[in-house]
């Protein structure tokens, strides 16, 4: 029996039509989607494709928006063998590290992918990631959630977007592909996740629990404070120099994340670079933010981590066992550290 896949269109670029200000969603997405693809039907996989009532632009989507998406899954979980999801490029990364976090111990693939020109206009992107995406949905050597874009499936925990107008629009800086299509499909076996035992956990999440600061020469104190200026913050992914340096002649600065970490606030140091980890204490610098409390998020790319801190707080787990688990890998979203 072959096998049946169900796509989900949430909005972003691939169903999207051009309007007086620029793109815009549209729905109806399956049938331009059955139109376009009538032609290989019968050498796809079946599939059925439901789309979101509300299609967003994924620069409009909220961490509240992560639960939705997973409930859907869940939803249709036992009468599918996979699942694509057609989402916008923008903050794909985020939505893809959050699953892998709800979706824990996947026995399935779930394949995030979209594209820079919309299905139907010239040169589009679109046909290739839509219908690669199914087929690896299909595949069920896969068992993780994934970014399938433009030849490469990429860890979805792992991906970012790179690059803003090319069609090679993601990687994943740390860690290699999972799998490369050319004329062939060639799988990394040795680095995909074994089907696990779903421990699938959905929580409700407040978007006001996390900030994100990337620092700058000259970044004054009142800014830290300010982003922190809400008893609602519980987080706050600190971006910092080179290996996690920050700029600790600044008093101030050290004091009011300092406060931050008294106060209970978890804050997890990340590199600027696109490339490499974080050793905080490599330099005197990073060692100043060592004895403050803060978190080295090692590999972590801030959208995994952003997404990771969203969850672990959303659980409500303790703050220690927060601190313990952030730097190490729930479903290979980072390397461990030496
Ligand atoms: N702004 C669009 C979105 O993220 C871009 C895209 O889909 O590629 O929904």
């Amino acid at each position: 029996m072959s096998r049946r896949v169900l796509v989900l269109y949430c909005g972003g670029t691939i169903g999207m039509v051009p309007s007086l200000e620029g793109y815009v969603p549209q729905a109806g997405f399956g049938d331009r989607v059955r139109a376009e693809l009538s032609g290989v039907a019968g050498q796809l996989p079946d599939y059925d494709l439901f789309e979101l009532d509300q299609l967003i632009d994924s620069a409009n989507l909220t961490p509240q928006d992560w639960s939705g998406i997973a409930g859907m899954l869940l939803a249709h979980w036992a009468g599918y063998d996979g699942f694509v999801l057609l989402h916008g490029t923008d903050t794909m990364a985020y939505t893809a590290a959050a699953l892998s976090y709800m979706l824990l111990g996947a026995d399935k693939p779930v394949i995030l992918t979209g594209s820079q020109i919309p299905l139907g206009q010239p040169r589009n992107d679109a046909l290739d990631n839509l219908t690669s995406a199914l087929m690896l949905a299909a595949n069920p050597a896969i068992a993780e959630v994934c970014i399938y874009f433009r030849g490469k499936l990429l860890r979805g925990n792992r991906a970012r977007k790179v690059n803003s107008t090319a069609f090679e629009a993601f990687d994943s800086p740390n860690a290699p592909p999972l799998g490369q299509l050319g004329i062939e499909l060639t799988l990394r076996d040795d680095l995909l996740l074994a089907p696990g035992q779903p421990d699938f956990r959905v929580p409700t999440f407040d978007p006001a629990a996390v900030v994100m600061l990337g620092l700058y020469p000259g970044i004054p104190a009142r800014l830290v404070e300010a982003a922190l200026d809400d008893p609602r913050v519980r987080g706050l992914i600190l971006v910092s120099y080179g290996v996690g340096n920050p700029p600790d002649g600044d008093e101030a600065l050290m004091a009011a994340l300092g406060r931050a970490i008294e106060r209970g606030v978890i804050v997890v140091n990340l590199t600027q670079c696109q490339q490499g980890p974080v050793c905080q204490g490599a330099y005197a610098t990073g060692a100043t933010l060592n004895r403050l409390g803060v978190v080295p998020g090692h590999d972590l790319t801030p959208e995994a981590a952003f997404a990771k801190l969203h969850f672990l707080l959303a659980l409500d787990w303790p703050s220690e066992e927060i601190r313990e688990v952030l730097p190490l890998p729930l479903c290979q979203e980072c390397s461990l550290a030496p």
